[in-house]
């Protein structure tokens, strides 16, 4: 091991948007910075693939008009006139049928739920919008389906939610909390019933966005990618540096900014520490991006409530964006397993791309003469499951080791996100500022 001179104010491991939007508020902030990623490139879960004419994204991306902490930080790195904003139309796979659910007109159309069912529906979105804080921390001991019959009844259950908690979580489902329901539907349910929900996304896809971050980070500080950190130094108690396989950097502070699992391999964690977060499980992603010559839905997001096909839900991204780049039609199908040991997950990659196109082919009348290429991606932490208990298990961005702070997905409830990466990035960036300067 080469021992280095270095030392910095701050070294942040991983360069995911948590780890890189660190890097660049602790930049901002005149802080001498280092960033340690595993990988060769920068992005984390936000990876793309590069074609000739376009990138897209290896699992699925947009954002919101109100992620304002993400819309600021994108007009501070000079890119807001990348950035479209959309309407994303959504829909329900039921009984082989399509149906889109945008505009009141479509939901009462919809088959999947009889007009009483509709007007429960309603009614749940209503007192879930109304609950306060502290009847939603009460809810983090109770299951999501116990909530959801209690207020919308059986029906509202079996032929709405279920397929869509099953979809996201699988065999978790059942232990899902309602308070991660009701936040959930808090946070979405707020959308134009003229228009539906509008998204945002960038016009050279997320790259843009990860390109003009990583540009900024490097410019101003050091980063070293393929360069995974090995331990965090903690001398008499406080973070003091970073081993790597090649060199030992020293630092007055750490932030972590990956998941807790990841993070107590490089540091031994409080026992405390590590039973409370290790009650938190992730679940994996399997997600393929297939090129195809001809459009295969009318829109963007597609819930699927059908046992027999091997995603739980598909995308056509051109409905969303459909930028003069795109050489062709470009589908999302995704798998969520609650466990990397899924044997889905474990397919090679041929096998459980025949799949999905033999689901295609079933399903939608596709045909294979359409077929241009594919990809896949795995993600084996993908997201956390928010089972039942998940607020009290939630940790804080201070770790039991002083100067060591911790910002990941799993400080995001109740839903993981670039922009809550950006968010947290902020909060860490105080913090740590806050710390060093007040020394
Ligand atoms: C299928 C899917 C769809 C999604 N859709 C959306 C969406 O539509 N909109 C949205 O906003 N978000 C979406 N997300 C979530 C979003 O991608 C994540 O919330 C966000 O990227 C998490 O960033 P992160 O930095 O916390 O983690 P990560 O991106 O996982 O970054 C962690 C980084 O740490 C690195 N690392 C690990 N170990 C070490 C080590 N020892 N040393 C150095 N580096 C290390 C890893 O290589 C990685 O780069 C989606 C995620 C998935 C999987």
């Amino acid at each position: 091991m080469d021992a280095t001179t270095d030392s910095y104010d701050c070294i942040v491991v991983g360069g995911g948007f948590a780890g890189l939007g660190t890097a660049w508020n602790l930049l901002r902030r005149g802080l001498r910075v280092l960033v340690l990623e595993a990988a060769a490139d920068l992005g984390g879960l936000v990876a793309s693939y590069a074609f000739p004419t376009f990138r897209i994204e290896k699992f699925y991306h947009h954002f919101f008009p109100s992620d304002r902490e993400l819309l600021t930080a994108i007009r501070d790195l000079g890119i807001s006139d990348r950035v479209v904003t959309v309407p994303g139309s959504v829909g329900y796979l039921v009984g082989g049928a399509v149906y889109p659910l945008n505009t009141p007109f479509e939901i009462l159309r919809f088959p999947g739920l009889s007009f009483a069912g509709k007007v429960r529906l309603a009614r749940l979105v209503r007192a879930a919008r109304t609950l306060d804080a502290a009847e939603l921390e009460r809810l983090d001991n109770v299951s999501a389906i116990d909530w959801i019959r209690s207020i919308g009844g059986e029906e509202v259950y079996m032929r709405f939610f279920a397929p869509l908690l099953k979809g996201k979580f699988g065999e978790a489902a059942p232990d899902i909390s309602a308070a991660w329901l009701v936040a959930r539907v808090r946070l979405r349910s707020g959308r134009s019933l003229r228009k539906g929900e509008m998204l945002c996304y960038f016009r050279g896809g997320f790259q843009d966005l990860v390109d003009a971050l990583a540009r900024d980070v490097v410019a101003r500080g050091d980063v070293r990618m393929g360069e995974p950190a090995a331990a965090i130094v903690v001398e008499h108690g406080m973070a003091a540096g970073v081993l790597t396989k090649t060199g030992h950097y020293r630092s007055r502070a750490v932030v972590a900014a990956l998941t807790p699992p990841l993070l107590a391999r490089l540091v031994a964690m409080p026992e405390e520490w590590v039973r409370t977060t290790g009650r938190i499980e992730f679940q994996a992603c399997t997600c393929a991006v297939v090129g195809v010559r001809r459009s295969v839905l009318p829109i963007y997001w597609l819930n699927i409530d059908c046992e027999d096909l091997p995603f739980d839900v598909m995308l056509e991204h051109n409905n969303l964006m459909n930028s003069p780049d795109y050489d062709c039609r470009l589908l999302y199908l995704a798998s969520y397993h609650s466990r990397p040991t899924d044997p889905l997950f474990c397919l090679p990659e041929e096998d459980l791309v025949e799949k999905y196109l033999h689901g295609l082919e079933r399903q939608f009348h596709w045909q294979r003469s359409d077929l241009l290429w594919w990809r896949v991606a795995r993600a084996a932490q993908a997201g956390p499951i928010y089972r039942k208990g998940y607020l009290s298990a939630m940790p804080t961005h201070e770790t039991p080791i002083h100067r060591l702070w911790h910002a990941s997905m799993v400080h995001s409830f109740p839903e993981r996100s670039v922009a809550d990466s950006f968010r947290q990035a902020d909060v860490v960036a105080r913090l740590v500022a806050s710390e060093l300067r007040g020394q």
